[in-house]
């Protein structure tokens, strides 16, 4: 911030309002599994989350959907166990499926080639469900619930609506979180910080390392503000407001391939808005959601006018979907060459198999590569620098490319879990995460389901 004005706050008491074994920053896939992880281990937790339910990228991003991976159990199973007991969930066509409705339903009358041969080369392809199972579209808003419920019933306490915004460091440890609420500026104390916000705040802010984008600081995927359609049985109106864009052709959207999912209850996902920037910068998040607002309303009227006419527009993600910000610097660097070699670790804690799948920031091109299963260690969790600090989810130690498949749901749930186990094994044994006994916290996963092989 050269050269901007400053002014100096002045000194104050900031009352410490909790003191806990364990705090999660961050209620989404990453930071739920790290608090019923560590709490089932028996820490006392609470987990911290800026909006009013958790879910993270699942439910404010709009992402209604787990990518479908045969790699990862544990949490993320009894979650989707769960969903699935209450109906909340529902599968999504396979390619042949969905072109044989399409076609044979006559509901969509203009579906040209383009789309089907965009269709085709997309992820959703049968070769794809072939081999890895069925993705699955969920309900967000039964989510919201069903995670708090899971939670709740370990006693974990829950705060919501606050906001992470600095640390207190004594040395090289955190001594508390500063959050802000409508109850003021708060400090929260804790032996382990585990930060799931995705984004690397809390180790940001704590001081560590990271990187950002393919080439440090640059070329970060672009995010997309995602949007529902239902198709529901007669015309709708489409609405084009001022200052929307009238698309004439599928390659005037802003994403070159169509990415739009359909399921057997007649939800489409619409995953085509394409927006760059970077989401740690206020100024950048302001913009992108105003251009995502204007994609989605300019993308929704194409479809509407282009083979879409019986789908009316239902529900509009509460943010931007972000792919990609910050990467620590952790003890270990997860890399392409890892994925694609498959390379095993002594201290593995959570295996993938999904696609590099990266989302070109400039220009309008995506790669999509298919990998062997692969495998992450705990050493990525540890970061530079701090000692009582463990980061999860899509901002763990990795490059740009091999973050770009270990971002994905299931396997932010999987290295979560294994954050919060190996937190409150720390807490056991009052020592630093950096020194936890990696063959104990692999056997404490193993007996909860995770997979490590
Ligand atoms: C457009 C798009 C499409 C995707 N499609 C799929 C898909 O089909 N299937 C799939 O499995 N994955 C998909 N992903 C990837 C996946 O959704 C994310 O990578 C994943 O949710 C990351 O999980 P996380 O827990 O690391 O972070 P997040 O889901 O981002 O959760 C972080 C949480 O921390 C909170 N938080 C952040 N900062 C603070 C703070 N300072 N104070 C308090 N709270 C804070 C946030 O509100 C949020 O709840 C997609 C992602 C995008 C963007």
């Amino acid at each position: 911030m050269e050269g901007r004005k400053i002014i100096i706050e002045p000194e104050r008491e900031t009352p410490v309002v909790g003191e806990f074994d364990v705090l999660v920053g961050g209620g989404g896939p990453s930071g739920v599994s790290a608090a019923l992880s560590a709490a089932r281990k028996g820490a006392k937790v609470i987990l911290l989350e800026q909006y009013g339910f958790l879910g993270g990228m699942a439910t404010a991003g709009g992402v209604h959907m787990f990518h479908v991976t045969r790699t990862v159990k544990g949490i993320y199973k009894e979650v989707l166990e769960y969903l699935k007991k209450l109906g909340a969930t529902d599968p999504i066509l396979p390619f042949s499926e969905m072109i044989k409705y399409f076609f044979t339903s006559g509901r969509i009358k203009n579906l040209r080639k383009e789309l089907v041969s965009l269709f085709r080369d997309g992820t959703f392809t049968d070769m794809v469900f072939k081999k890895r199972g069925t993705a699955l579209q969920f309900h967000p808003d039964i989510l919201k619930y069903v995670l708090s419920d899971l939670l709740l019933k370990e006693g974990i306490i829950l705060r919501f609506h606050t906001f992470i915004s600095d640390v207190v460091m004594e040395k090289n440890k955190i001594k508390a979180l500063i959050v802000e609420s409508k109850s003021g500026r708060e400090a929260i104390m804790a032996d382990v910080f585990i930060d799931a916000t995705g984004d690397a705040d809390i180790a940001a802010l704590a001081g560590v390392p990271y990187t950002k984008g393919e080439d440090s600081d640059k070329n970060l995927q672009p995010m997309s503000l995602l949007f529902n359609l239902q198709r529901i049985g007669k015309n709708v109106k489409p609405i084009l407001p001022p200052g929307c864009v009238q698309y004439r052709k599928d390659t005037d959207l802003p994403h070159e391939k169509i990415i739009i999912t359909t399921t057997r209850g007649g939800r489409i996902l619409v995953n085509l808005s394409r927006i760059g920037g970077d989401a740690t910068n206020v100024e950048d998040l302001t913009n992108a959601e105003i251009e995502g607002m204007k994609q989605v309303l300019s993308i929704a009227h194409y479809l509407q006018t282009h083979g879409f006419e019986k789908c009316a527009l239902i529900s509009v993600a509460p943010q931007l979907g972000v792919r990609e910000t910050r990467q620590i610097i952790g003890e270990y660097v997860l890399s392409e060459k890892d994925l694609l070699s498959g390379k095993t670790f002594n201290d593995v804690i959570a295996v993938g198999d999904y696609v590099i799948d990266i989302h070109h920031s400039e220009g309008r091109g995506f790669t999509q590569r298919t990998i062997p299963r692969y495998y992450i260690p705990y050493r990525c969790l540890v970061p530079k620098k701090v000692e009582n600090l463990l980061v999860v989810g899509r901002c763990i130690s990795a490059t740009h490319i091999a973050m770009s498949s270990l971002r994905i749901m299931p396997i932010c749930m999987a290295i979560g879990q294994a954050g919060g186990t190996a937190a409150a094994l720390a807490v056991e044994k009052n020592q630093s995460p950096r020194t936890v006994d990696v063959k104990r916290l692999q056997d404490e996963l193993k007996k909860d389901n995770a997979l490590l092989s």
